[in-house]
């Protein structure tokens, strides 16, 4: 059984029964026979259930972001956001994928007739992160669909709700039963059900937990991608215009109260605009309201995991230990009950601090003085992960030669956090494998096949 926690109070406010294993057997056979089908059926039928399920979506958009808000404490403004976030990504691949399914001749060699088409993998799991539950599922359950495949989806335990919402909305849209089923359940439920012959595993979620992923499915040759954790950097250099540059780095850092894959934690600012940055930014990260996510104004509200108080403690504490200081007065707050985190902002770090090196994922950011662009891609680069990194200056070419020699999967000038469907998501080193979103993130949930026809 699930008990599901209100961060904002601490409250348990319902309990969800977990997926047992004799009906993730039964769930997965009829994930198998509903796929069967569901991969003769037109690009229309597809398309139809799809546009319909983005429509039904948008017009029970409140519903669902008060949900997001209840199981994961994301402020209700920015929860109403990523339902428009998720219709948006489910558009751009209804109005992608027929054109990337259709078989291409590509060549012809004697007289024989060389085409590529595709074939859809089967019955692919998605095992998912908590702090986007709409938005980073439909990165997988839409091209997934659209492609042919059934989908055993597996939300977080932090967000089953939103998972079994996702499921109803489906269905109401028309989709066949079998072919989109949400389990819940904790790790050991994920675990249990990768020991089915699943045809893909697309995981979103921490870079230890990507490990045990792959490690439990090695050796079966099938495909994966693995959307994983960062510690992303942003390097302003001198010639910046500040107020922009704060106004973007304020989002990068606290949207989600820092609980986005690509926040910015780690902040190199040139030695030039150092205090004048400093006496900015304070004044905006002292203006950001925390507290209850229900109202309007609130821009931070509480984590959605209550464990991670007590890592930010010890990243806080043993930054400060190293002789780091506080721009100001940040930390667990005591004022509320729930899982609220103040805005931690350390200077004076350095890179021996684990909060230049671990993953956060809260509200809080290290920011170091460096002298030079060298100097600012070499601490940029000083890290396990890979995920994005950003560059403000007035001068974009002196930007793009910095990000050129940055080890990430998505690179910025001037902005930083955000992504578009019509770019590939991924990361490098420890930020994981593979791609989702755009056409790379079409091919993913297809193999080729190569035909060798004779002349017709
Ligand atoms: P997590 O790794 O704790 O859990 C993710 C999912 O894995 C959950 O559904 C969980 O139940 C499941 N899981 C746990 N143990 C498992 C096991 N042994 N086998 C199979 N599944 C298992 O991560 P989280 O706390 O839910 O999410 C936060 C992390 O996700 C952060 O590191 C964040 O950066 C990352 N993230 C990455 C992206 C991206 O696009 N790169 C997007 C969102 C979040």
């Amino acid at each position: 059984m699930l008990k599901i926690k209100n961060p904002a109070t601490g409250e348990v406010f319902e309990e969800v029964e977990s997926t047992c294993i004799s009906d993730l057997n039964f769930m997965f056979e009829n994930a198998q026979k509903a796929q069967k089908k569901w991969k003769t059926t037109s690009f229309q039928e597809r398309k139809d259930i799809l546009a319909s399920f983005k429509a039904n979506l948008l017009s029970k958009k409140s519903e669902c972001a008060r949900l997001i808000t209840i199981e994961m404490g994301k402020p209700y403004t920015q929860a109403l956001h990523e339902i428009d976030e998720t219709a948006r990504r489910v558009q751009w691949f209804l109005d992608h994928f027929e054109n990337f399914l259709e078989s291409r001749v590509l060549g012809e060699t004697k007289g024989i007739k060389e085409i590529l088409s595709w074939d859809p993998h089967g019955v692919v799991v998605s095992i998912s992160a908590w702090n986007f539950p709409y938005a980073i599922a439909s990165s997988v359950f839409a091209p997934a669909l659209l492609t042919g495949n059934s989908v055993l989806y597996k939300p977080s335990e932090i967000c089953p709700l939103s998972g079994i919402k996702l499921r109803e909305i489906l269905l109401e849209s028309g989709l066949p039963k079998d072919l989109f089923q949400t389990i819940v359940g904790d790790g050991s439920v994920a675990q249990t059900l990768l020991e089915f012959p699943v045809d893909g595993v697309f995981f979103t979620g921490s870079y230890e937990t990507g490990k045990k992923i792959a490690n439990t499915i090695k050796n079966r040759f099938i495909p994966t991608v693995f959307e994983l954790g960062g510690k992303d950097p942003a390097y302003v250099c001198e010639d910046a215009n500040l107020e922009k540059t704060i106004d973007s780095l304020i989002h990068g850092i606290f949207y989600n109260a820092g609980q986005v894959c690509s926040s910015v934690e780690r902040l190199y600012l040139h030695e030039k605009i150092y205090e004048r940055f400093l006496e900015f930014f304070y004044s905006r990260v002292a203006s950001l309201k925390l507290g209850d996510p229900m109202l309007q104004d609130t821009y931070i509200g509480p984590l959605g995991r209550e464990g991670n108080i007590s890592f930010l403690n010890q990243q806080r504490e043993n930054a400060l230990k190293k002789g780091a200081y506080e721009l100001l007065s940040g930390g667990a707050s005591k004022d509320e009950p729930g899982f609220f985190y103040k805005p931690s902002v350390l200077l004076n770090t350095d890179h021996s601090m684990s909060i230049m090196k671990e993953e956060s994922f809260g509200p809080i950011v290290g920011i170091m003085k460096v002298k030079s662009d060298l100097e600012a891609v070499t601490l940029m680069n000083d890290s396990d992960y890979g995920l994005t990194a950003s560059v403000f200056t007035e001068d974009f070419d002196r930007g793009k030669i910095i990000l050129a020699h940055i080890e990430s999967g998505s690179v910025y000038v001037n902005s930083c956090t955000h992504l578009s469907p019509n770019l590939p998501w991924g990361g490098r080193k420890h930020s994981g494998l593979g791609s989702t979103l755009s056409l790379l993130g079409i091919e993913e949930f297809v193999k080729p096949k190569s035909w060798y026809l004779p002349p017709s």
